[in-house]
């Protein structure tokens, strides 16, 4: 186990800075991922923290000493990368005990090693197999198997389960945090899928060009997102936002939709006026015939046990999450009630959600 410092760290390739300066600290045994779109500094930032890229300014701590300098063979730690090459040759033994033979480990250490690991993954009845007529989770097994034999002090792995089908990974999702607790693991996870990342971490770190936009446990961010970036990228449909235009005075606890009071979550510390964008969850707009806040409706889309409505306001559109049982007409005016307490306001022009609208402590941390 180990505890990951990030501090100030930045990488520039020639002009291009790839990572602007990002700061987490990753507890000792937590799961730790990274999530944001393609290109938003995941792999440098995670091959930075492995030592195969130097920063350009910043430091990385691990369990408090300076590794910022140290070549990737000096630090404790095992790289998992997306397509890890299994030695075809190889039976899955060989293959799991590789890198303790590289090491010149005594024969027996390296059995017993690879069988605990084999344990661990529930692959021990495997070991004599030739990795090449595996399935893919057997596969990818096999490549942890590798990386756990070491007991290094912490794991990164860059999307691991890129290359399996949806069935695979939602299976290899829960082992992969079953196995982190059961090894007291520290795991630095990347992704760009959110519903991974929401089902698999202790905490999220939520980076969108370069730079870190909120950090917190997945119900923090999902619940309080710091930014409209955030509010959009996680969550199946998205946050709606509407755009109202209001005046806030510090102490204030309500704005106005349209005429219609709306009591928000906390009170806002400054006074603010301009344009807002409210956002709200899906599940957390229901149809309510006597609200002053009306619109129409212009599709719905059935998921079962839910219906996702979607309603055009004055304010804009708006999706509600509502039993499939309700009936729907598409053309029908409606009111919509959104619950107040899961509100979030953020300032139309910088995108950044108001202070009030955070819990202490949700925001970056
Ligand atoms: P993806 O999921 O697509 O890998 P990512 O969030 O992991 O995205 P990075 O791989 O860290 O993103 O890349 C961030 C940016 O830095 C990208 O625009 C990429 O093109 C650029 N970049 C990464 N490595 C280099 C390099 N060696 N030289 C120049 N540019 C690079």
């Amino acid at each position: 186990m180990a505890e990951i410092k990030v501090e100030t760290v930045a990488k520039t390739f020639g002009t291009f800075a790839a990572v602007k300066g990002v700061t987490f600290t990753i507890d000792h045994g937590s799961f730790f991922v990274i999530l944001g779109p393609s290109g938003c500094g995941k792999t440098t930032t995670l091959r930075m923290i492995a030592g195969l890229e130097l920063p350009t300014a910043g430091r990385i701590l691990l369990d408090g000493e300076d590794v910022t300098a140290l070549p990737a063979s000096a630090r404790d730690i095992a790289f998992v990368f997306q397509l890890f090459a299994l030695y075809p040759h190889m039976n899955v033994r060989q293959n799991i005990g590789f890198p303790l033979r590289c090491q010149n480990y005594a024969r027996a250490e390296i059995r017993e090693s690879v069988e605990e690991a084999a344990r661990l993954l529930r692959i021990d009845h495997l070991l004599e197999r030739r990795v090449g007529g595996l399935s893919g989770g057997d596969r990818q097994r096999v490549a942890l198997g590798r990386a756990i034999v070491r007991r290094p002090k912490a794991f990164l792995m860059d999307e691991p389960l890129g290359a399996l089908d949806s069935e695979f990974r939602r299976l290899m999702c829960g082992e992969l945090r079953e196995l982190h607790d059961r090894i007291d693991a520290t795991t630095v996870y990347i992704t760009h899928d959110q519903l991974e990342a929401m089902a698999m971490a202790d905490r999220i770190a939520v980076m969108n060009q370069g730079r870190v936009e909120q950090i917190g446990t997945p119900q923090e961010i999902y619940d309080r997102p710091s930014s409209m970036f955030v509010a959009d990228f996680i969550g199946a449909p998205p946050m709606s936002f509407l755009g109202v235009h209001a005046s806030l005075q510090r102490g204030d606890r309500s704005i106005t939709v349209d005429g219609v009071p709306i009591e928000m979550p906390e009170v806002y510390e400054d006074r603010a006026e301009g344009k807002f964008a409210l956002g709200v969850r899906p599940e957390n707009v229901s149809f309510a015939d006597a609200s002053l806040l009306r619109g129409r409706v212009i599709g719905a889309e059935y998921l079962g046990t839910t219906q996702i409505v979607t309603v055009i306001t004055a304010n804009g559109q708006v999706k509600a999450r509502l039993p499939s049982g309700k009936a729907v007409r598409v053309g029908e005016s409606v009111g919509l009630a959104l619950r107040p307490d899961r509100l979030s306001l953020f300032d139309a022009m910088s995108g950044q959600a108001l202070p009030s609208a955070l819990y202490a402590g949700g925001h970056h941390g």
